[in-house]
């Protein structure tokens, strides 16, 4: 690794985490309907605002070792995760993509998805607020920066929204009850207009493999008159269609060989 590889690696990597500690923000008060610009960040224990030094991300949690810096009270391990989850990922894109508007799509995509992904990993609901207006926002920078063809962005939203409405009209009619929640039917249409229908397909496999494990775990880890958990599969799509960003191409080519 040359040097000068390594002075746009780190900061592609404070930029995904102070991408991250804005996700933070706004996992916490898009569910909870609050704005997401004012007011400034509190403690949710004490109330009182944090100062600058101490929001900083990733140092100011470990700065302040985990606790709030009035009342100590512990601050969720969640926030330094999702920060450095996504200076990971703005650090992978710039590998994978270089300084291009194709990484800065790549970059927005994968931050929605973590974004929606937390959000129905705490609330069992993909919001409407993110992922239609995602379906139209993600369809705009596919054609005009991803350059993909409008055919290839509409089948795409179509097969993503079709097959998972399909799965669960089908669950409907057998089981009378819901399934699949209409969230993961928008998630998937939002990230076909992003990845057309290769992309579709390979999320719904590799988060449905995920999704599987992740289940079968859930089962054995239970206590066996225990309450079931309730698993969502936005957080799998959602790894699903990362994987995809980062591997698709390659996985299909290695799995048809
Ligand atoms: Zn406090």
């Amino acid at each position: 690794m040359t040097n000068q590889f390594m002075w746009t690696l780190i900061p592609a990597f404070i930029l995904g985490a102070c991408v991250g500690s804005f996700l933070n923000v706004c996992i916490h008060r898009i569910p909870r309907k609050k704005s997401i610009v004012s007011p400034g960040s509190a403690c949710p224990a004490c109330n009182r605002p944090i100062p600058f030094y101490a929001n900083i991300p990733l140092a100011g949690f470990f700065a302040l070792r985990g606790r709030c810096l009035f009342c100590r009270s512990a601050i969720s391990w969640r926030y330094p995760l999702v920060e450095g989850i996504t200076g990971v990922a703005g650090a992978f894109i710039f590998l994978r993509f270089g300084l291009t508007l194709e990484a800065g799509v790549w970059f927005f995509f994968v931050a929605t998805l973590l974004l929606v992904s937390f959000i129905d990993l705490d609330f069992q609901i993909i919001p409407d607020c993110i992922s239609i207006p995602g379906i139209f926002l993600f369809s705009v920078l596919a054609y005009f920066i991803l350059d993909m063809p409008l055919s290839a962005i509409g089948y795409g939203i179509l097969a993503g929204g079709g097959i998972l409405y399909a799965v669960a009209l089908v669950y409907y009619l057998v089981r009378r009850q819901e399934g699949m929640g209409g969230g993961d039917i928008k998630l998937l249409a939002m990230i076909g207009a992003a990845t057309g229908l290769p992309g579709v397909f390979f999320t719904l496999f590799a988060g449905s493999v995920l999704g599987t494990i992740a289940g079968v775990a859930a089962i054995l880890i239970t206590p066996k008159n225990g309450e079931q958990m309730r698993i969502p599969f936005g957080p799998f799509l959602s790894a699903g269609a990362i994987l995809y960003v980062f591997y698709g191409n390659f996985l299909i080519t290695w799995y048809l060989s």
